[in-house]
């Protein structure tokens, strides 16, 4: 953990009255942690439109306590999302591979590794993500994980008629489609 801070801003909605505060790594890397709900500090609404918030790049310190702790979100929705990013592959896998993650973690960090695949492999990825050597070491690191991936539900379970990993459904079907 570092000890740079993050900036994070709001505005009121009702007064207008611009914000800002600075929050340590850890702090501003969940949505629960750095939610800021308390009121106006001029005229007390709890209104706001507008904000930001700088984000910290993710590590093993923040992985570390959201992997065993269901009530933390780096993002409640999409969360797979926000982490697939290529320079979190090892991250991830690290995190994913250890029987001390959260069953949902785990399900999400699969997730995110099916993600990754899908933006650099070149038939179906944004043409700036793309990077076929990337997709391959990915498809390589998903295939590797077939047995883990059943483990932890991928076949059996749905939700809303979907695998439980619902989010990605339409990647796992390209990922089968190309069979990397
Ligand atoms: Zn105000």
């Amino acid at each position: 953990m570092t000890s740079q801070k993050y900036e994070q801003t709001r505005s009121c909605a009702k007064c207008g009255y611009e914000e800002t505060r600075f929050l340590d790594e850890l702090t501003a890397a969940f949505e629960e942690t750095r939610a800021w709900s308390e009121p106006c500090s001029k005229c007390g609404s709890t209104d706001f439109s507008g904000g930001s918030n700088a984000l910290p790049p993710l590590s093993s310190k923040q992985l570390e306590i959201w992997a065993i702790n269901d009530e933390l979100h780096f993002s409640q929705q999409d969360e797979d999302l926000i982490l697939a990013t290529p320079s979190n592959l090892e991250l991830l896998l690290e995190f994913l591979d250890s029987p001390s993650t959260h069953i949902w973690q785990r399900r999400t960090l699969a997730s995110a590794l099916y993600i990754l695949w899908y933006d650099a492999y070149p038939q179906t990825g944004k043409s700036y993500l793309q990077n076929a050597e990337f997709a391959e070491k990915v498809a390589l690191e998903i295939n590797k994980r077939t047995s883990l991936f059943v483990e932890l539900g991928a076949s059996k379970s749905e939700e809303f008629g979907e695998p439980l990993w619902y989010l990605s459904s339409y990647v796992r079907e390209e990922f089968e489609k190309h069979k990397p």
